[in-house]
């Protein structure tokens, strides 16, 4: 091993702490939890389907977010993902994703290799075409974490649920948004030159149902409330894009 990941217990609902350093947390010091952790690692490290990922994932992501200390994982998470079979390390990647995007500054410079690495493995998996639609969504979302978009690399999931809140610019007025639905208020288009790669992504790929969803999430809606027209992508609520 080329190091060592420690954690120290969870206190109530916090998060757990991750040493980014790999260093024994003197405040507890426990070793009881550095071994059940490396235990996880190892186990997840030899069948992707263990339910140790499920585990690892939980202590790095905490609903939408991850702690920024994960990013110690990235090195491992290449390796690991390097030696999975393309179609065996879809959700390992997603993991990486979601943990890469919110690393800070200084993480992503110190594992930019092994960003890369992911990013690239990523773009394979894609290539592969085993992945479902969904799958589809999650790879291309981890693909914009690995680049370091902040919103898109975790926004772009608002596919895979089939709807978005937006905050109407012109009267505030929040909307629950259903893409493709028959009534929906969505001009379909590309509103930006990401919104066009991607399309190109999904097309190439063979993923009509992916490409003409993404036509939605980039698409110009009309406000129920005001008639205003904006583009759905640039007023995600709660998002100052
Ligand atoms: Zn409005």
């Amino acid at each position: 091993m080329g190091y060592t990941i420690l954690r120290s217990p969870a206190t109530g609902r916090e998060p757990p702490h991750w040493d980014a350093k790999g260093l024994i947390d003197s405040r507890c010091g426990t070793l009881a939890g550095v071994t059940d952790f490396q235990a996880l690692l190892d186990a997840a490290a030899v069948d992707p389907r263990s339910p140790a990922w499920n585990k690892i994932w939980t202590q790095s992501c905490h609903q939408d977010t991850c702690d920024p200390a994960s990013a110690v994982l990235l090195p491992w998470l290449a390796r690991t993902c390097a030696a999975f079979p393309a179609e065996d390390r879809e959700k390992a990647l997603v993991l990486a994703g979601f943990i890469a995007v919110d690393a800070d500054a200084n993480s992503r410079t110190l594992h930019a290799d092994d960003i890369a690495m992911l990013r690239a493995l990523t773009l394979d998996t894609l290539a592969t075409g085993t992945a479902s639609d969904e799958m589809f969504v999650y790879l291309l979302q981890a693909v914009l974490g690995f680049e370091g978009d902040e919103t898109w690399g975790k926004e772009l999931d608002h596919l895979n649920d089939g709807e978005v809140d937006v905050q109407c610019p012109a009267c505030d007025e929040e909307l629950l948004i259903e893409l493709e639905s028959q009534d929906s208020p969505v001009e379909p288009g590309l509103s930006s030159p990401l919104a066009a790669r991607l399309h190109s992504t999904a097309v190439q790929a063979g993923r009509a149902s992916v490409a003409t969803g993404l036509t939605y999430l980039f698409g110009r809606v009309t406000c129920t409330s005001c008639g205003a027209t904006f583009p759905l992508a640039d007023h995600l609520a709660g998002h100052a894009l």
